[in-house]
């Protein structure tokens, strides 16, 4: 049997990648410091034989006894206001902890697939962006300690990966959505779900003609454990090339919440926010036959009965 080590496990994609694994018939190691995860995403994991946890900071040594066969380094703050408020923490769990999990993955002789970014692309020139873009990020600006953490974590992976062998794998995500964020995280969906739900108003940070491309979880673990599978080594998009305007998707997220008293309301763009961003997935279509499978409006479906649950909502009416 195979053991994965999955860090931010108790986190929106680490919880649901550990379910993922589970289903595979692998034995799963969680592991989260719990600093924005939240143990109700994996609860339901703790009775299985083929589940541990350790609630420990990956930023320090890691050890776990045993064989290993992946480790799969999803920990980090993903939400631009959890970076803005521990921008060290986001630092060194890009840095640090990505250091610590090399290091382990070469001790062990795992596979290792690490979390990077569509930030690395910063605020694109080129649209949509395909993995040879080198970015445009501004390097001390609020953003930057998430963006140059995640492009610290492609050079050393890239590193160990030249210098040591290691088997390395690297994701850029894209935007993802859908069970399991957590409501308060000030992302997008969560934040249009939780104030439609609530009946307040909407919160379009500048005119709303910033565009972003919204991948569904479960499309996105599929392109994940794909690339965990093959032999490629350098960064891979995964994200749904669906583009869309923030002022576009919230009107749609009015209208399926369709709660009367919800009304759309503009605030001040935040720093440095993209103004496009759409993944250019040819590469992940060639070499691991995937695309997303999943319609938006599927998706956000399926996204409302979970935030209803967690905001404990009755049905709206209309
Ligand atoms: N956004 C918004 N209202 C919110 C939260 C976010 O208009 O309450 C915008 C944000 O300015 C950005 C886009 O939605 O243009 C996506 O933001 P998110 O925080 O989800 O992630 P990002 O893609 O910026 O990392």
């Amino acid at each position: 049997m195979k053991t994965a080590l999955v860090t931010g496990a108790a986190g929106f994609l680490g919880s649901h990648l550990c379910d993922r694994l589970i289903a595979e018939g692998m034995r799963v190691i969680g592991m989260d410091n719990l600093l924005t995860g939240a143990m109700e995403n994996i609860e339901h994991l703790f009775p299985l034989e083929r589940f541990s946890f350790y609630h420990h900071d990956v930023t320090r040594f890691v050890h776990v006894p045993g064989e290993l066969d992946y480790i799969l380094h999803f920990a980090s703050p993903a939400s631009p206001i959890d970076y803005l408020e521990m921008p060290i923490q986001t630092l060194k769990v890009g840095a640090l902890g990505t250091h610590n999990l090399l290091g382990l993955a070469k001790a062990k002789e795992a596979r290792i697939l690490v979390a990077s970014t569509s930030e690395v692309y910063g605020d694109p020139l080129v649209h949509p962006q395909p993995e040879g873009y080198w970015g445009n990020v501004n390097p001390i600006g609020p953003r930057g300690v998430y963006d140059e953490a995640k492009r610290f974590l492609e050079a050393i992976t890239m590193a160990y990966h030249n210098e040591h062998g290691v088997d390395t794998r690297i994701v850029r995500i894209f935007n993802t959505y859908g069970p399991r964020m957590r409501v308060n995280d000030g992302r997008a969906l969560p934040a249009f779900f939780s104030q439609a739900l609530r009946g307040e108003g909407i919160t379009v940070f500048g005119d709303g003609s910033q565009t972003r491309s919204f991948c569904y979880v479960e499309d996105e673990v599929e392109g994940i454990f794909r690339l965990l599978m093959s032999d490629y080594h350098l960064p891979v998009n995964i994200g749904n090339p669906v583009e869309v305007s923030i002022r576009e998707i919230a009107e749609e997220v009015l209208q399926l919440v369709g709660n009367p008293s919800a009304y759309i309301t503009y605030k001040p763009l935040p720093v440095d926010d993209p103004k496009v961003r759409q993944p250019d997935i040819s590469l992940a279509r060639e070499l691991l036959k995937w695309e997303p499978k999943i319609q938006r409006a599927e998706g956000l479906q399926r996204t409302l009965e979970y935030f209803k649950k967690a905001l404990d909502v009755e049905d709206v009416k209309t």
